[in-house]
């Protein structure tokens, strides 16, 4: 049974893709949570892949994990980071699943024989998986964010959906957010409203009206065009929101609720009155604004896919965070491995820390052990994420312990030194796609280790996703040449956090702490990061001034 009390707002795009439409979705999503409404987000995404995990990042992104092991988008970072909330496995789909379960059930009989078509089977499979996200998340409104634009013949099913479940849940328990860009000409220096009406019109054609507009543009939009969609796109004036492209993204839920959007919301869905309370949000977007941006820090990710910066978005938002908490910017120098493959560590000079994410593949690997080694050597704080934290092992193997051939069994599987191994439970998997080591699992941090200072507690849950593992066979060596073991799983079986003794801070974890990072509570891995650099950067400072000093005296 679908919870009666669950109510939706549809949230799809118009004109163009990319217009920060997930962060508008997550935006609203904060707005109502400072309105004290228990709030989730579901994300569709109409392709046939079954989810992201298997797809190339420079299609897709970064592949989000939740807590309870499903590979989504990277939108559901966004969803995660601005409402606070742990979302589900059900709070993304794709065509792909829709199809997927409609056809295994085909194939089990469950038809009877009958003809399975879009109408109504695909559409009731779309109602089912949004009404089990409200189900599982207990939410009072459930956004549904829609990906692609309207006019798409990809999306066109998942609007049928939404207008029959509208007429199913009641009219006034649901409402349709539509994004739509404004396009700029240089020559008339006008902002274009045309084809924002066209597709508020196209969404009205399959019998979903628009209730609030957000009009996307890069630059200002003036009153007159705003009345202009109003009275063109048939929405309430003071429903036709000014988005205009913002550096601080974290600023958007505090605009919309000063616009009065939540009066909007609050009358269209029926929603008891409440106080606003997004005063520490607001404090935080304070802050960040107030940063000051010449003593910003200067922090390195070391990956594959770094001309995208969105296939590391959890990454670059953690190290902010961990900054911002610092009350410290941050500038991040994005860094081709396989630049630093050709061109030597040389790529790196001049930054306080270097990050080192996830990753697959050999492409690149060798950069990144050159990575780790410039940074042990020169002492430079590091931070590996799951693929760095191997990485940092593969190094640490080869140049301390000296076993030059050390490597990961993913890269060279005939190594003579597999200090990284396939795990066990990975060895009869031979399909794709959600058959990793997914999601949350509990790790046991060890005494006196620089992790369990961090976290402040003896044991934590932290999000995976990995095939490969540190080999025990190689922990006592590894661990006489400095190598301390900072966390396993609580049986001691799975190493999960490594760290070098002799260093400020050298920590690799096996899982992907960026994912629990929140903008207002920086991840614990992530701010001893950046309270080593600030540590690093006080000595230097320190050393230089008494120097200076006795040279002067
Ligand atoms: N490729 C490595 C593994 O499968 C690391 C995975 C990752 O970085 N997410 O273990």
């Amino acid at each position: 049974m679908p919870p009666r009390q669950t109510k939706y707002i549809f949230v799809t795009g118009g004109v163009v893709s990319s217009l920060g439409k997930g962060v508008t979705t997550a935006a609203l999503g904060r707005l109502l949570k400072g309105r004290g409404v228990k709030v989730s987000i579901v994300k569709i995404d109409p392709y046939i892949n079954v989810d992201p995990g298997t797809m190339n990042p420079y299609e897709h992104g970064e592949v989000f994990v939740t807590a309870d092991g499903a590979e989504t988008d990277q939108d559901l970072g966004h969803y995660e980071r601005f409402i606070d909330e742990e979302l589900v496995r059900e709070s993304n789909f794709t065509t792909g699943q829709v199809y997927q379960t409609l056809i295994e059930r085909e194939r089990k009989g469950d038809f009877l024989g009958k003809t399975v078509e879009e109408v109504p089977h695909v559409t009731d499979e779309i109602i089912r998986r949004v009404e089990a996200a409200a189900e599982k998340t207990k939410a009072e409104v459930l956004l549904v964010e829609l990906g692609s634009t309207i006019g798409d013949i990809k999306g066109m099913a998942f609007l049928e959906a939404f207008r029959q479940l509208r007429n199913r849940v009641g009219r006034h328990k649901t409402m349709s957010v539509h994004v739509s860009l404004l396009p700029h000409l240089g020559t008339t220096g006008e902002l274009k409203t045309r084809p924002a009406q066209y597709s508020v019109k196209e969404l009205r054609s399959y019998g979903l009206p628009t209730h609030i507009l957000v009009a996307r543009a890069d630059r200002p939009i003036s009153d007159e065009v705003l009345d202009k969609l109003a009275a063109t796109c048939d929405v309430d004036r003071q429903a036709v929101v000014p988005m205009m492209t913002t550096k601080n993204i974290y600023d958007v839920p505090v605009r919309l609720e000063s616009i009065g959007l939540w009066k909007v919301i609050q009358e269209r869905l029926e929603l008891p009155e409440r106080d606003s309370d997004l005063r520490e949000w607001a404090k935080m977007v304070d802050r960040i604004e107030r940063l000051k941006h010449e003593d910003d820090l200067e922090v390195a990710i070391v990956g594959k896919y770094v001309e995208l910066n969105d296939a590391y978005i959890s990454v670059s938002e953690a190290v902010k965070a961990a900054a911002l908490a610092e009350d410290r910017g941050v500038k991040i120098r994005w860094v081709n491995a396989e630049a630093v493959e050709k061109e030597g560590p040389r790529l790196l000079d001049g930054v306080d820390a270097v990050v080192v994410p996830g990753g697959f593949g050999d492409r690149g690997v060798e950069g990144k052990v050159m990575t780790a080694t410039w940074c042990r050597e020169n002492k430079v704080p590091y931070l590996g994420l799951c693929l760095g934290m191997q990485v940092l092992t593969i190094e640490f193997a080869r140049h301390v312990l000296g076993d030059d051939k050390a490597h990961s069994e993913e890269f060279d599987s005939s190594t003579k030194h597999p200090v990284i191994h396939l795990m066990e439970a990975q060895q009869s998997v031979y399909t794709k796609g959600g058959t990793m080591r997914l999601g949350d699992f509990p790790c046991k941090l060890t005494d006196g280790s620089l992790a369990r200072t961090a976290y402040g507690t003896g044991e934590v849950t932290e999000r995976h996703r990995h095939r490969y593992e540190f080999n025990n066979e190689y922990r006592e060596q590894l661990a006489q040449a400095g190598l301390r073991i900072a966390g396993t799983t609580p049986d001691d079986v799975l190493v999960e956090i490594v760290e070098l003794k002799d260093h400020p801070y050298m920590v690799g974890s096996q899982f992907h702490p960026e994912f629990k990072s929140r903008p207002d509570r920086a991840h614990p891995l992530f701010s001893e990061l950046v309270k080593a650099v600030v540590g690093r950067k006080a000595a230097t400072n320190e050393a230089t001034s008494r120097t200076g000093s006795a040279r002067n005296g």
